[in-house]
């Protein structure tokens, strides 16, 4: 029994969160690290390991049982994404996506007929998820969108393109951002549709060819007089700019929790090579220097989770929780790519070959301090919440 009387807040995970974690870094260790260095090298989708995830709930974390989902929350999602991205940042980014970028908004803004029709699907895998927002003049500036969706009697029928959307070409759902007014400001003249990707006019464009997570798929997104149902609308229109925003909350503790499995493979790994790597008849681990590099890793690891799993928290208990969002994104990403850096520094010229993992973890990390806003969105974030 707990001895703790004060109103302390508590750092013990509970049985059913340690269970899941430890079941989710056994398959991790077993069926989604071995082949991650041949699918990196090759580009290969992870679809088999995506229905492995499909059978143990991973596809459905938040998504309550009612809809065939694991009915868990965010904490769960982190620790979940943590695991798995500790493993394969390209398998971590997809579920991620789908976990909280469709799946999420969903359940917060969709009518019980979406939710419904929609969330068994998601839980179950039989759908992947994917979330367009992205253009080519609006990445940062999001509101600057300009897909364009014109209401036709009970339909309404999208024109535009979409950039960088992650598993776009894997999606059979997918949350797309359109213009929808310009008569008011940018922000208020946009609405959110599920869409379904099997839809006349929906088409795949460029896929790109990526420095990292090269075994996920981003994909451009073409909508040529493509017809969306009304009933497929999420909120009201005018809506969609709010209901990206707060969907890219919880994307964001997802990317910290990116950034937090990323860094943990790169520990790890350090650690094992200052034990075995000699150097001046000694393992490099006793140069202080080398101490010194995993001290400050570990020390902004457990920095990085506690403000992803306070973020987590918040939103599970419906909570503000932007700025929280923001400062583990931005904290959590910085913190990975100085891992990442040093772990490559301390295998030496090992570590800039492809006989260790070490370099993908290097050019995995590079993008946790891009998409779902980049590290200055994230500043912007945090300091409008003290300064407005
Ligand atoms: C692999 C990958 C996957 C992605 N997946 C998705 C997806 O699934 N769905 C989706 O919608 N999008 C996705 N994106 C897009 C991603 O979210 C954007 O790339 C990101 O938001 C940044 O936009 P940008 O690339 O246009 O950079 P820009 O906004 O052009 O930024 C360029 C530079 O200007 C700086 N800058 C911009 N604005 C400011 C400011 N106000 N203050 C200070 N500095 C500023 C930035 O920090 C950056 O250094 C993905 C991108 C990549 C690369």
């Amino acid at each position: 029994m707990s001895t703790v009387t004060h109103d302390a807040p508590d750092f013990e995970l509970s049985e059913e969160l340690k269970m899941l974690r430890d079941s989710v870094r056994d398959f991790s260790d077993h069926e989604i690290t071995p082949g991650a260095a041949a699918r990196d090298a090759n580009h290969e989708f992870p679809t088999e390991i995506i229905k492995r995830c499909a059978e143990m709930q991973l596809m459905g974390i938040t998504i309550p049982e009612l809809y065939g989902g694991a009915g868990l929350g965010n904490l769960a999602l982190s620790i979940v994404l943590e695991e798995i991205n500790r493993a394969d940042a390209s398998v971590g980014v997809t579920l991620s996506v789908h976990n909280s970028l469709l799946g999420g908004p969903i359940l917060k803004f969709g009518t019980d007929e979406l939710k419904k029709k929609y969330l068994p699907r998601l839980a179950s895998g039989e759908a992947l998820g994917a979330y367009a927002l992205t253009e080519p003049q609006a990445g940062s500036d999001s509101a600057n969108l300009r897909l364009k969706a014109e209401k036709k009697g009970d339909r309404w029928i999208l024109n535009g393109t979409k950039i960088w959307i992650t598993s776009g070409d894997r999606a059979g759902l997918m949350i797309i951002f359109a213009r929808t007014d310009t008569t008011v400001s940018k922000a208020k003249g946009i609405t959110a549709f599920v869409v379904e990707t099997a839809s006349k006019g929906f088409k795949v464009g460029k896929q790109e060819e990526k420095c990292g997570i090269r075994s996920s798929s981003t994909v451009e997104i073409i909508c040529e007089d493509l017809e969306v149902p009304d009933a497929n609308r999420l909120g009201g229109p005018g809506d969609g700019f709010k209901i990206a925003m707060d969907t890219l909350d919880g994307g964001r503790i997802g990317i910290a929790s990116q950034s937090l499995g990323i860094h943990r493979a790169c520990l790890e790994a350090s650690i094992k090579y200052a034990k075995e790597r000699k150097q001046f008849e000694q393992p490099i681990g006793e140069f202080q220097a080398i101490q010194w590099k995993i001290a400050d890793m570990a020390t902004d690891l457990d920095a990085g989770r506690l403000l992803t799993h306070r973020a987590a928290w918040l939103r599970d208990r419906g909570l503000p929780c932007s700025r929280e969002a923001s400062m583990a994104k931005l904290f959590a990403s910085r913190a990975c790519n100085r891992a990442a850096d040093e772990t490559v520094q301390i295998y030496g010229g090992a570590g800039y070959t492809k006989d260790f993992a070490v370099e993908r973890y290097y050019r995995d990390a590079r993008i946790t301090e891009i998409y779902e806003g980049v590290t200055d969105i994230q500043r912007l974030v945090i300091a409008r919440g003290y300064l407005k």
